[in-house]
């Protein structure tokens, strides 16, 4: 155990999803935590890996850490969750649903088949481009921002840049863990961050 978990969010009981007013007791953070394997130097030297994979296939898990995510936005005004492929749509679909929002994917390079609009972000060694179609976002879009790991931040906060330079309104972003270490956090500058697991 490193630091201690962030308080229970307040949620509106009335619209809340099964599960989740339970989403973020103590016990279902350490199964939670439990379930995250740690792999060194993965994918290269120096970086412990964060492998959600026995989460995932645990049921009960994969409902409670959905659920976990959602519950600080339920009744947040949320109309679309906003994911990065590939393990951001893992969680930002089921999000969406728990939320009655829709899903807009975010993609790497050249994936999408329509009209794209494109950012370009700093990764650890060289840049990425992540594309979103032009029309995703409706006037008026409330978007929240769907991921397993805040890292150094990167991705998120090109993510939230791309969504606003096409109109969102970026309401929150939702990950299931932070590196706290890592400071990613401060990337996202004034924007609601909501975290699970903090590392
Ligand atoms: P970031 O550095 O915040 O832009 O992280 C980029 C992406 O890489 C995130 O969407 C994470 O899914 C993934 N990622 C970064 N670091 C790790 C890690 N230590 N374990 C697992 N996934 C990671």
């Amino acid at each position: 155990m490193t630091a201690p978990e962030p308080p229970a969010p307040s949620v509106n009981r009335s619209r809340a999803g099964s599960g989740s007013t339970e989403s973020r007791t103590a016990a279902t953070l350490l199964e939670l935590r439990r379930a995250v394997r740690d792999v060194p130097d993965f994918p290269k030297p120096g970086i412990i890996f964060k492998d959600i994979t026995p989460l995932l296939a645990d049921a009960d898990l994969f409902r409670k850490a959905t659920d976990a995510l959602a519950a600080p936005f339920i009744g947040q005004g949320i109309t679309h969750v906003v994911a990065v492929e590939a393990r951001g749509f893992i969680f930002g679909a089921p999000v969406a649903d728990r939320l009655g929002a829709g899903f807009i994917p975010v993609r790497k390079a050249g994936k999408l088949p329509w009209r794209s609009e494109r950012i370009e972000y700093a990764l650890e060694y060289g840049s990425g481009i992540l594309e979103v179609h032009g029309d995703a976002f409706d006037h008026g879009a409330r978007v929240l921002v769907v991921d397993d790991v805040l890292a150094t931040g990167g991705t998120a906060a090109a993510t939230c840049a791309l969504a606003e330079r096409l109109g969102a309104k970026i309401a929150g972003c939702s990950f299931l863990i932070e590196l706290s270490f890592l400071g990613g956090r401060a990337g996202l500058g004034t924007r609601r961050v909501e975290v699970v697991l903090r590392y």
